[in-house]
This record gives structure tokens, C-alpha cells and sequence, in this order.
């Protein structure tokens, strides 16, 4: 997409706070700006990262997520009381002026990664569920090969919405997940060519349920694989809605705002952050 155009977008998950971008993080948040992303999810991966993402968030200006990953479950230090961390946490971090902090993310279920104690994953799942809704916040949500479990506990517990991060169910799982509230994240995957059912899709699913993310640094597109030059940034975002739009036979420009009100829609505290945002640099002169 042309600079000029620079429309408004949202990386609706990332994880700008791992170490593969502690050495030019600035410059990533710069191009991100400069690609027109206007906000982002920082989602985190355990209470190690916490910290960290609430200040890479403040940094950029953006959002955060707290949670407990599912691959993170695989530490003894990550037990059913992770929940009662994690409601600490967010007490502390949500009493704090400015706090960026929207959603609870990343949470879910791995049903890929061998080795996992899937007992335990659904247990830690469910103690984030039960604090997603007592805070009243939205999740991001990692449902690799567990969509169908992911949402039987969310019909046991049900959250006020969030996202289906990089999506890759069957349209009837889709629904599902729609119908539960959920909006569902698309990102480098698409932009396979092989990748017929997520291309399929974000070619027919209604506009309404769909969002945009990167996951970086992870996810890299086609082109990334081709160049050889794997670490995703949020600036991808601008490149997956060319791709969204040629799938959709509908122009960026149309989709473009789309989009974004889904995202702001799915985590509706982030409408807070860029408003006050607005407010500090005052009237455009
Ligand atoms: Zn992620």
C-alpha cells in the first residue's frame, strides 16, 4: 500500500515485548506509524512479561494485553493460581493513570504443541476466563487446533467479546466463535497462496467479524519467507489488508474503516487510549 495513502489501522495482536526487538523497537513503532497503524494489542505471554508489555505499550503508545499463553503452561511456575496473578495484576495496572492495559491476552488453548498437560491448560484457561469477566475485559485468544474446546468454556464462561487470533477453523467454527461475540483475527497466513480455507475465509465471512493482526515477531507472510527475513513487525498490517482486499474484490479505502471499528469494537477501552491520544496533541494546526 502507498505511504500516502496511510490509512488508519490496528494490529489487533502482537508481541512487541519480546526480546527480538529490544534492539530497534523504536524504529519498529516509527515504520508502524509511518504504515498508518494507529494502535496495537501488545499481548503477553506470562506474568514474567507483564511488566514489560505495559511499558512497551505506554512506549508505543499503544495497547496491552495481560495472560498466561498456553505454551507457557509448560512451566512449573504456571499453575491454576495464575489467575489470582493475573487479577492482581490487573487491579494494580488498571489503578495506574493512562494505563494502557484493554484486554486479557494472549490466553487459550494449544491443542498442536505435543507435551502439553492439556488438564492444566484448561484449567489456567478457565481461571483467566472467570477474571476476563469478572474485570469486564475483552481476550485474545489463541485457539490453535482447540477451537471447538475454546468455545465450550466460553460458553461456560462467558467474556465481553475480543478475538479469535489467527484463525484457522472451518466457517462453521466460525461462526460459532461470531456468535459467541468474538471477532476473528487474520494476518500472515493469508497471504499463502496454499492457505485456501483462511483465504476462503476472509473472502466471505461478514466484514463485521473481521480484524487484522501480525503476531509478531512470528507469522512471517509469503513475501517475508521469500526475502529470507522472518521477523514480522506491526507495519505488516498495511501489506495483509492488500491482501484482504483482493480477496474481498473491495478497495483498502472501503475496508480500511471497517476494519478499524471492529477493532475498536472487539477491545472498546482502546477507543480511550487513542481519544485521550487526540486530546494531548490537540487540534490539528
Ligand atoms: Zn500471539
Amino acid at each position: 500500500m502507498s505511504p500516502e495513502l496511510c490509512l488508519p489501522l490496528i494490529d489487533t495482536h502482537n508481541h512487541l515485548q519480546v526480546e527480538s526487538f529490544d534492539r530497534d523497537r523504536e524504529a519498529v513503532v516509527r515504520r508502524a506509524g509511518d504504515a498508518g497503524v494507529a494502535c496495537a494489542l501488545v499481548a503477553g505471554g506470562s506474568p514474567l512479561d507483564w511488566e514489560k508489555c505495559v511499558s512497551v505499550a505506554r512506549g508505543a503508545r499503544w495497547c496491552a494485553g495481560l495472560g498466561v499463553h498456553p505454551l507457557a503452561t509448560a512451566s512449573a511456575e504456571v499453575t491454576p493460581e495464575s489467575g489470582e496473578i493475573l487479577r492482581d495484576a490487573l487491579r494494580k495496572a488498571l489503578s495506574e493513570p493512562g494505563s494502557p492495559v484493554v484486554a486479557v491476552a494472549e490466553i487459550g488453548l494449544d491443542g498442536y504443541v505435543a507435551g502439553l498437560d492439556w488438564k492444566k491448560q484448561e484449567e489456567v484457561f478457565a481461571s483467566q476466563l472467570k477474571v476476563a469477566r469478572d474485570f469486564g475485559l475483552p481476550v485474545s485468544l489463541h485457539v490453535r487446533r482447540s477451537v471447538d474446546q475454546v468455545a465450550k468454556w466460553l460458553r461456560r464462561i462467558p467474556v465481553p467479546g475480543g478475538v479469535a487470533h489467527a484463525f484457522n477453523g472451518s466457517e462453521e467454527q466460525a461462526r460459532v466463535f461470531i456468535g459467541l461475540g468474538l471477532k476473528l483475527g487474520f494476518g500472515g497466513a493469508m497471504t499463502y497462496s496454499g492457505s485456501r480455507r483462511i483465504r476462503h475465509l476472509a473472502a466471505t465471512l461478514p466484514l463485521g467479524s473481521i480484524v487484522l493482526e501480525t503476531d509478531s515477531p512470528d507469522m512471517p507472510s509469503s513475501s517475508r519467507r521469500d526475502a529470507g527475513a522472518l521477523r514480522t513487525e506491526p507495519s505488516d498490517i498495511a501489506s495483509y489488508l492488500g491482501i484482504l482486499s483482493e480477496l474481498r474484490r473491495v478497495p483498502a479505502s472501503d475496508l480500511a474503516p471497517v476494519i478499524y471499528e471492529n477493532s475498536l469494537n472487539a477491545f472498546p477501552l482502546m477507543r480511550r487510549i487513542l481519544g485521550a491520544r487526540t486530546q494531548a496533541e490537540g487540534p490539528e494546526r
